[in-house]
């Protein structure tokens, strides 16, 4: 079987080989390459531990973010390569970690500790495919099945349920039946998820080609965690995140979106688009231009880009016609040069110009600017 990695992760395996350590490309880049798609990021597993690993690239910058659990991140030619101790996770008593990891010499091991079959393959130029649990055939089935029984594994971990709902939706596989079964029979095991892990995948699943399906499907299962999550049709909306979120969340958005620990600038936009939602939506350039004005460029942008009317919006951003205060043709100073004492006056009269400007009462030029604000100072 050829299988294409980049040099960089190429020259970390040739140098652990080198040093006479075991190592493996593994988990989901492989399944990416197995299916022609781009793989996110590249992870090798390995028989050194954490501090061969380190010694193993000492030339080399390295993270120690993940050695806890026996990952050793390695910068090789400005691409970050994972590079992790093989392990089997110890007891699960919380049901989200691992209470110790332990270190093994057995790729198999490893292999079986991992969520999916279609994960828990690994790759060596000179071995080739190592693939204990027939992943490859799942991922010709289109399948999504767990590594063992399905119950187990997702009371280990909750983390499972949605990473399998989420390649559902972006791989647009299908979950097997027992898989399926273990699902509905553990979801509550969601609620014991940190609001960051669950963001994490949430975040993939929604954005996924098949996510209406998959919201559908297993809303029962989403609304543990997503109880105020309404049903919409997200097929039509383009992939954006605040549009999406606005949809799936129209009431409370600011007040849940905070719960499920979103950033500042989702969650402000995604509250806008929602207010904006049950709202008459803009028609004509007056009405557009004041509805930049009011509500930003930004939020302006989703806004239409989420109604199909983008190009009409782009359309008045490219012409240069004016409806902010920035593009007026007076600034403050021209006021402040014309009489008006500087202070709160400026921002009211500047308020009003772009009012009239874009009613079209007055044109954008300085001089019909100032001789309309001379005129009211009169
Ligand atoms: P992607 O990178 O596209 O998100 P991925 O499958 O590579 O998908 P990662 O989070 O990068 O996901 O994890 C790498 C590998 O680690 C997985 O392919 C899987 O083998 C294993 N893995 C990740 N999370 C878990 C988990 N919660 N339980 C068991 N194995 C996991
Ligand atoms: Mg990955």
């Amino acid at each position: 079987m050829e299988i294409h990695i980049p040099d960089y992760a190429k020259a970390v395996m040739n140098r652990l080989n080198a040093q006479g350590f075991g190592c493996f490309i593994v988990g989901g880049c492989l399944r990416d390459i197995l299916m022609d798609r781009t793989p996110q990021d590249w992870d090798i597993c390995t028989s050194a531990k954490p501090e061969q690993i380190r010694d193993c690239f000492a030339d080399r910058k390295t993270s120690d973010v993940g050695i806890r659990h026996g990952t050793v991140g390695v910068l090789w030619d400005d691409a970050w390569v994972e590079v992790t101790t093989y392990r089997i996770d110890g007891e699960y008593r919380d049901g989200r970690h691992p209470e110790r990891v332990v270190f093994t010499e057995d790729l198999r091991a490893d292999l079986a500790r991992r969520d999916f079959t279609m994960n828990a393959m690994a790759w060596h130029p000179s071995t080739g495919l190592v693939d204990p649990f027939r992943g490859r055939n799942a991922i010709a089935e289109r399948r999504i099945s767990t590594v063992g029984d399905p119950k187990r594994r997702f009371t280990e971990d909750g983390l499972r349920i949605l990473r399998a709902l989420r390649f559902a939706s972006v791989l647009g596989f299908t979950i097997d039946e027992k898989t399926m079964e273990g699902i509905e029979a553990e979801k509550n095991r969601l609620l014991l998820l940190s609001a960051e892990r669950v963001n994490g995948e949430f975040t993939r699943l929604i954005m996924g080609d098949s996510a209406d399906e998959v919201l559908c499907r297993f809303s029962p299962v989403l609304r543990i965690v997503f109880p105020e999550m309404e049903e919409t049709e997200l097929k039509k909306l383009p992939a954006n995140l605040p549009i999406r979120l606005s949809r799936l969340f129209p009431k409370g958005t600011e007040a849940v979106l905070r719960r499920l620990r979103y950033d500042r600038e989702t969650i402000r936009l995604s509250s806008a688009l929602a207010r904006l939602n049950g709202l008459t939506a803009p028609e004509g350039k007056r009405e557009i231009k004041a509805f930049l004005r009011s509500e930003g460029k930004e939020t302006a942008k989703l806004y239409f880009a989420a109604e199909g009317r983008s190009s009409e919006l782009a359309e008045i951003l490219s012409s240069g016609e004016c409806w902010s205060v920035s593009q007026l043709s007076v600034t403050g100073k021209d006021l402040i040069d014309n009489g008006f004492s500087p202070g709160p006056e400026i921002g009211r009269t500047l308020d009003c110009l772009l009012d009239r400007v874009i009613a079209g009462e007055l044109e954008n030029q300085k001089e019909s600017l100032l001789s309309a604000v001379r005129g009211e100072k009169r």
